[in-house]
């Protein structure tokens, strides 16, 4: 495994952590379960909830802090705010939700979380 900022940045970006030339998803967010370069066993890191806890907990304080700035003080929430804040919450977390996910794989890489097989 490489260091931690250049595994976190292959993760970030989608490429296998391990050699950062293999892609890291098949689609949006399917993980092979080898790499197609390296053969990592990028399917058997047990990421599971981790990234879209982490993307909703980003997502909802960037919502939080522009609802902070552009809230009138009126008491009662405006539809236009809503209308403002819902797609910006669902567009921060597909954006962020592959990057996260990446960055989870390579951290679970690097600390050597990996399912493996039972052996009896
Ligand atoms: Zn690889």
């Amino acid at each position: 495994m490489p260091s931690w900022p250049q595994a976190l940045r292959r993760g970030l970006v989608g490429k296998c952590p391990s050699c950062g030339v293999g892609d890291l998803f098949h689609n949006y967010l399917k993980v092979p379960m080898l790499c197609a370069h390296c053969g990592a066993p990028l399917g058997a890191v047990p990421s599971d909830d981790a990234p879209p806890y982490i993307t909703l907990l980003l997502s909802l304080h960037v919502v939080g802090l522009v609802f902070v700035f552009i809230n009138t003080g009126e008491g009662v929430v405006s539809f236009r705010i809503l209308f403002l804040l819902i797609p910006l919450l669902i567009i921060l977390m597909m954006a962020l939700l592959r990057p996260v996910k990446g960055a989870t794989i390579a951290t679970m890489l690097k600390l050597d979380i990996v399912r493996r097989p039972d052996v009896d």
